[in-house]
């Protein structure tokens, strides 16, 4: 439930409202707003008796979430939510951001050639699993912190941001010491626990959609996040699990005006496990581009064919380049820019 106060409302109005959401039993949480303030009411798991509130000085509405959602609705927070990392990308604002990078970090060299490729081509935030959730216990697992040393090393030597896996809650809080943005994987979407753990950091959270799970569920699942009072909240189209085997998964580019109908949350398309089909990426990342993605996250590798894991998706580095091309056209016609890549100065 969410209780607008009017204008004229005095900070003496919005604490009664405050105080008599503690007394009902459950909690507060003040959302100031362009034009009114608003106090949410979080804790409840039905609906609540709104006279008491309705009658108190300074109420202008009291508004039911209809959702089962609440703080990641439209309805809670009308004006989009935008990410902002510390090397000036912002998600979620009128530009559409590059996320790029391996599957897999495999090595120094493999790292460390790739990252100045991907910001010369103009994407902003690197990717890269350390921790890499495998189907079989038998394919490369990943390089775990010394991963997230390569990536940090990167990071310092091209000014790109991180954006990389929590696969376990153990290791969420070493994963948030490097990374800029922290991933959850599709499997683990409905982990929670872990949501709960990666909330708590603070830090910002790229949830990818589960591969069997509704848009309700992505969204709930971002609501542990949010509901740790972390808004900084990124949500991830990657396809899910079909019966036609031409793509690894089906990429459900509708979820991408539909998520911007039911929240103000960003959300993001990753063509590659989208697709599994490295021909496949560059379209399916500009139909995203046309429904209003907010960015791409698109795996590009040195040498996919020697790839450790996710080579038959993975782009060369000038395919990427060709594609941010194609992808500042169809931005411009549907009114986006794409972000600007990094300035010289940004470069540490
Ligand atoms: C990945 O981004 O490399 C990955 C494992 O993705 P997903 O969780 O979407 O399968
Ligand atoms: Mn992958």
């Amino acid at each position: 439930m969410l209780v607008v106060m009017s204008h004229s409302a005095s900070p003496g109005d919005v604490a009664g409202v405050v105080a008599t959401i503690r007394d009902m039993g459950y909690e507060a949480r003040e959302i100031p707003g362009k034009q009114r303030v608003a106090i949410g009411l979080i804790g409840n798991d039905g609906k609540v008796d709104s006279g008491r509130l309705e009658a108190l000085p300074g109420v202008l509405q009291v508004i039911h979430v209809t959702q089962p959602y609440k703080q990641v609705s439209r309805e809670w927070r009308p004006e989009p939510t935008i990410v902002q990392l510390a090397n000036g990308t912002r998600i979620g604002g009128p530009e559409v951001v590059l996320m790029a990078g391996p599957c897999s970090v495999e090595s120094a060299a493999q790292i460390l050639d790739i990252a100045p490729a991907l910001r010369a081509a103009g994407a902003t935030v690197l990717r890269g699993g350390a921790f890499k959730p495998r189907t079989s216990p038998y394919s490369f697992q990943g390089l775990g912190v010394e991963g997230l040393e390569l990536l940090a090393r990167a990071r310092a030597e091209t000014g790109l941001a991180i954006v990389t896996e929590a696969m376990e809650s153990a290791m969420v809080e070493v994963v948030a010491e490097y990374a800029d943005i922290i991933q959850i994987g599709a499997r683990n979407m409905q982990n929670y626990p872990l949501l709960r753990r990666a909330g708590r950091t603070g830090k910002p959270v790229l949830i990818k959609r589960g591969m069997a799970a509704t848009i309700n569920e992505l969204l709930l699942s971002a609501e542990y996040v949010l509901a740790e009072g972390n808004d900084q909240v990124i949500l991830c189209e990657r396809g899910i699990r079909g019966y036609d085997e031409h793509t690894r998964n089906v990429l459900d580019i509708a979820a991408v005006p539909v998520i911007h109908s039911l929240s103000h949350l960003p959300i993001v398309v990753d063509p590659s496990h989208g697709t599994g089909v490295r021909a496949k990426v560059a379209p399916m990342a500009l139909a995203a581009i046309a429904a209003g993605a907010d960015g791409l996250l698109i795996e590009v590798h040195p040498d996919p064919d020697h790839a450790l894991s996710d080579g038959a998706q993975s782009l060369w580095p000038a395919q990427f380049e060709q594609l941010v091309a194609q992808a500042r056209g169809v931005a411009r016609a549907v009114g986006r820019p794409l972000m600007a890549g990094l300035t010289a100065t940004q470069q540490s």
